[in-house]
C-alpha cells in the first residue's frame, strides 16, 4: 500500500502532464478497473517519458500503484512502444500484483487515449466519451511520477524535451515557471539562422512567437525548427488560405478518411465529407457533425492528404462552430462500434511520419539531464489546468519559498473550482502579478 491520499495529491497540485493539465486528484476519485500508464510519446523527436520511466522507474510505478488504490483498479498496464525492448526487459522484473506491460505499435497517434485504450483493452471510448466509460483511467508517466512525489512534494519540476534544431537535444529537468529561451540555451542554443518554436509536439502543438513564455506544468517539450521548415509553414497556414485550397483542390479520394484514426475506430468521423463545407453552402449535417469526434491529431493533413490540404482545419473549425451552437451527435447515446478490421494496416509508422514530415535530419535523441536546472527567475501561471484560474494568494514583494502554495482554487458555491494549486518553484521574493502570471526572482 502506498498510503496516497487524494488530498495529499490536490495539495501538491498534480494535472496531466501530458498536455491535457486535467488535476488528478478529481480524476482518481472515480472508480475504474483499469489504469493504464500512457508512455506511448508518439509525437516525433520526444523522448521525455521514455527518459523519465527510464530513470525513475521506482517512482512511476508507486504512482501507477496509488492510482490502483485510489480508483479500485484490479490491473495497471504500462503502453510503451514495442521498440524499447531494453526499457521493456528493465521494468519486467519490477511490475507488482496486477501490473504489467503492454507493448505498443511504433506509429502516430499510439498516445491518443482513445487508441491507447483500445491498444491496451481492446475497448472502444464511446464517441465524446472518456476513458472511465469503459472502466479505465489514464495517466501519464510524468503525472505517476508526480502522484507518486505528491506526499513529499508539490509540482514544482518540470521535464521536458527540447529538440529539432538544437546542438544537444536533451530532455531538461527544470523548474516550473523558465523560459522557453532559457530551456533552448540549456540545450546548447539553437542552429537555425530564423529559429521558430514549437511547444507541445510537431503534429499537435503550437508555434511560440514569444521565447520568453514560460514553462507550466503541462509543457512537454520545445521544438526548434527553422523558419521556412514544411512543418513550421503547415502550423503558420491560416485559415482562410486552407478553406480556399480546400475548396479548389479536394478531389474527395477520401485518403484523409481511410487513414483517420478515430474513423478506423468506428466513430462517425469522415473528413473527406467534412472536407465540403468551404466549397458549399449547403452541406448534410452528417458531413460535419461527426467532427465533433475529431481529436486533431493532424495525421489527415500532415500525412495522409496527397494534395497538401488540410481537413484537419477545416474539422476542427466546424467541430468549434458545433459546439459553439450547442450541436450534439443525433445517434447519442453511442451503441457500439466496431473498429475497421483494417486498422492494423493502416497505421501511419513513425519513421515514415519522420522522413513525410522533413524532420530525418535532426539528431533524434533526448537524453534526460538528471540535474535540475539553475534559474534565477520564474513566471507561475495561475492556470496550469482545466477549470478555474488559481487565485493568487501572495502580494507583490512577498518572501516565498519553493514549493509554498502562491495561488490557491478559486471558490464556487463554497466548495473549490475545479482545478489545482500552484506553487513557487525557487526560493525568491514576488516581483510582479501581471497577466495571469506570479514573477517570483531571487535577488
Ligand atoms: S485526402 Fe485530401 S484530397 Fe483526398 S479527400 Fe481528403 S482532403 Fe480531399
Ligand atoms: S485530425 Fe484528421 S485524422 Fe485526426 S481525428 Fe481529426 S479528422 Fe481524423
Amino acid at each position: 500500500m502506498t498510503g496516497i491520499t487524494l488530498q495529499q495529491i490536490a495539495q501538491a497540485g498534480v494535472v496531466g502532464s501530458g498536455g491535457a493539465g486535467f488535476p488528478t486528484h478529481v480524476k482518481l476519485a472515480a472508480k475504474a478497473d483499469t489504469v493504464i500508464i500512457n508512455a506511448a510519446e508518439c509525437e516525433p523527436l520526444l523522448h521525455k517519458d521514455k527518459e523519465v520511466l527510464r530513470r525513475f522507474a521506482p517512482s512511476v510505478l508507486s504512482g501507477l500503484a496509488a492510482a490502483m488504490e485510489l480508483t479500485g483498479a484490479t490491473q495497471g498496464i504500462i503502453g510503451i512502444k514495442e521498440k524499447y525492448h531494453d526499457l521493456i526487459e528493465t521494468l519486467t522484473p519490477m511490475l507488482q500484483g496486477g501490473t504489467r506491460i503492454k507493448a505498443l505499435p511504433d506509429a502516430y497517434p499510439a498516445g491518443d487515449e482513445f487508441i491507447l485504450v483500445y491498444e491496451v483493452l481492446g475497448r472502444v471510448i464511446p464517441p465524446g466519451g472518456i476513458p472511465l466509460h469503459v472502466g479505465a483511467v489514464v495517466m501519464n508517466v510524468e503525472t505517476a511520477y508526480n502522484v507518486a512525489q505528491s506526499p513529499r512534494q508539490a509540482v514544482v519540476e518540470k521535464f521536458v524535451s527540447v529538440a529539432g534544431a538544437v546542438a544537444s537535444p536533451m530532455t531538461l529537468r527544470v523548474p516550473v515557471g523558465v523560459s522557453l529561451a532559457q530551456c533552448i540555451a540549456a540545450a546548447g542554443g539553437t542552429t537555425a539562422e530564423h529559429p521558430v518554436l514549437i511547444v507541445g509536439g510537431v503534429m499537435m502543438g503550437r508555434i511560440e512567437d514569444n521565447p520568453s513564455a514560460v514553462v507550466d506544468k503541462t509543457t512537454g517539450a520545445v521544438i526548434v525548427l527553422p523558419a521556412d521548415h514544411y512543418v513550421v509553414r503547415r502550423h503558420r497556414r491560416t485559415w482562410s488560405h486552407a478553406a480556399r485550397i480546400g475548396r479548389s483542390a479536394c478531389d474527395q479520394c477520401s485518403f484523409c478518411t481511410e487513414l483517420c484514426p478515430r474513423y478506423l475506430l468506428g466513430h462517425p468521423i469522415q473528413p473527406h465529407r467534412a472536407m465540403r463545407s468551404p466549397g458549399f453552402n449547403k452541406v448534410g449535417q452528417a458531413d460535419v457533425t461527426g467532427t465533433l469526434f475529431c481529436c486533431e491529431c493532424n495525421l489527415c493533413s500532415m500525412y495522409a492528404c496527397p494534395e497538401d490540404l488540410d481537413p484537419r482545419s477545416v474539422c476542427g473549425q466546424n467541430k468549434r462552430r458545433l459546439m459553439g451552437e450547442g450541436t450534439k451527435w443525433p445517434d447519442a447515446p453511442f451503441n457500439g462500434t466496431r473498429p475497421d478490421l483494417l486498422m492494423k494496416n493502416r497505421k501511419a509508422p513513425t519513421a515514415r511520419l519522420i522522413r513525410k514530415l522533413g524532420l530525418s535530419g535532426f539528431n533524434n535523441v533526448g537524453p534526460l539531464t538528471e540535474e535540475l536546472l539553475s534559474t534565477r527567475r520564474v513566471g507561475i501561471k495561475l492556470k496550469q489546468h482545466v477549470g478555474a484560474p488559481c487565485q493568487a494568494t501572495v502580494a507583490v514583494g512577498q518572501k516565498v519559498a519553493r514549493g509554498q502554495v502562491v495561488g490557491e482554487r478559486a471558490m464556487s458555491e463554497g466548495k473549490p473550482a475545479l482545478g489545482a494549486p500552484v506553487h513557487a518553484s525557487i526560493d525568491g521574493a514576488v516581483t510582479a502579478i501581471t497577466d495571469g502570471v506570479i514573477w517570483i526572482e531571487q535577488r
